[in-house]
């Protein structure tokens, strides 16, 4: 088992070793690996994220050999693997190392850890909400907690509770006790059964945990703890959370979004929701009057047509390829064609890109149970597209159907094949 240095000393950065084993590159192993005889590297556990660093190695006649450590991970049997960047001149079993930790990501790590810890047993004090997992991510970290819900107001309250905790400075110690005692001491979070000796992380007169994190030594260091959003995860809910350096980052991209916001309206910071929401209530309205318009042209436009055009065969079949208009409002003018009450046949098509088609006639029913010699509209349609490779379909009082993107298609010509084959 390699020995834990971060266990007594989460300060340590620097470090002296020997290097016990080395695994290289292998067809099934991407990255290098190196084993040693103890390390300060903390390896991805418990919720917290590994260290990276660099390993220098004394290499003799070879000189000295910094190797990039990328990633640490506990092994099964105990020991600490740490991969190194590939590809890299590996050192020799016994050859004398000296290990540094990326120290600002380390002090990252320990403000988000110890800062869960505040965070966690604040929730249990304030609202008996047990913490059941931690994630560190890049950016951000969460707790889960077993709890359908979680109020605003709880959120803001376990908010506050665990920053005064910070603002007190309370020492933060880590002792090792036995499992007996371990359980007389009441722990927020018991481990599963395993170990004889268990290794406990306390904020003095607040939290008292098991935990093989590294830790801050007192809980000002985590400087801040920022709650941000709360989201329903099968195990309860679970709530995103900042601390220390990522609190004022966080807060630091917030403003600078919000101020953008702010400008973009000319109003203050605070205001901004209000201006959103007055402005999706206008462009609603706006949407509103627009499609009215739309209806009233489309109704206007269809009366015209059908006035200037004479009957063919009890029918009147209206023609029309709008370039300046939408689909949207070619359907919107072959539906007011044809709901007129008399009967007729509309073929119209949208040049606009997408171009499209839309083939519509009055219905037996509407056309007061007596119309002209009618034909299928879905058929027409799937007859005129199959020509050019278009897609589309419908039934027999109306159909709608597009051509290919980019292709060189002229939708006119369609339209009056359609017209033709109708007899028009
Ligand atoms: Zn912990």
């Amino acid at each position: 088992m390699t020995k834990r240095l971060y266990y007594d000393s989460a300060e340590m950065r620097e470090f002296d070793s020997v290097v016990e084993d080395v695994a290289p590159l292998t067809p099934e192993q991407s990255r290098p690996a190196v084993i040693l005889r103890e390390t300060a590297f903390y390896p991805t556990s418990g919720g917290q994220v590994h260290d990276t660093g660099w390993l220098t190695v004394n290499g003799g006649d070879r000189g000295a050999e910094r190797l990039r450590v990328s990633e640490v991970a506990d092994a099964e049997d105990g020991r600490i693997v740490h991969y190194l960047e590939a590809p890299a001149k590996l050192p020799l079993a016994g050859a004398a190392v000296h290990g540094s930790i990326d120290p600002e990501r380390r002090r990252d790590h320990m403000q988000q850890h110890s800062g869960q810890h505040v965070l966690s047993a604040a929730f249990v004090e304030l609202y008996q909400m047990q913490t059941v997992s931690f994630h560190m991510g890049e950016d951000y970290c969460s707790i889960d907690l077993a709890t359908p819900s979680v109020k605003s107001a709880q959120i803001a309250g376990a908010e506050k509770r665990a920053n005064q905790v910070v603002f007190e400075n309370r020492p933060v110690r880590v002792r090792y006790v036995s499992r007996a005692e371990a359980e007389r001491l009441g722990l927020r979070k018991l481990p599963p059964a395993e170990r004889d000796e268990l290794r406990l992380v306390e904020v003095a007169d607040f939290d008292l945990s098991a935990c093989g994190g590294t830790h801050v030594s007192a809980s000002g260091q985590i400087g801040s703890i920022l709650l941000r959003k709360t989201e329903k995860v099968r195990q309860g809910t679970r709530v995103e959370f900042v601390c220390g350096d990522r609190a004022v980052r966080m807060a630091r991209r917030d403003y600078t979004a919000l101020s953008e916001a702010a400008a973009l309206f000319s109003a203050k910071l605070w205001d901004v929701p209000d201006q959103i929401r007055k402005s999706v209530e206008e462009s609603k309205l706006w949407r509103k009057q627009k499609d009215d318009a739309l209806d009233q042209l489309a109704e206007l436009m269809a009366l015209a047509a059908l006035q200037n055009q004479p009957e063919t065969n009890g029918r009147k079949i209206i023609v029309r390829a709008f370039s300046d208009r939408d689909i949207g409002f070619a359907k919107l003018f072959a539906q007011k064609v044809t709901r007129v009450g008399m009967p007729a046949i509309a073929l119209v098509a949208s040049t606009v890109d997408p171009p499209g088609l839309v083939f519509a006639q009055t219905s037996a029913q509407a056309s007061g149970g007596a119309p002209g010699p009618t034909a299928d509209m879905g058929a027409l349609l799937k007859q005129v597209l199959s020509s050019v490779g278009g897609r589309g379909g419908g039934s027999r009082d109306f159909a709608q159907g597009g051509v290919p993107a980019g292709c060189n298609v002229n939708v006119e010509q369609l339209l009056r094949e359609a017209a033709g084959t109708i007899g028009a």
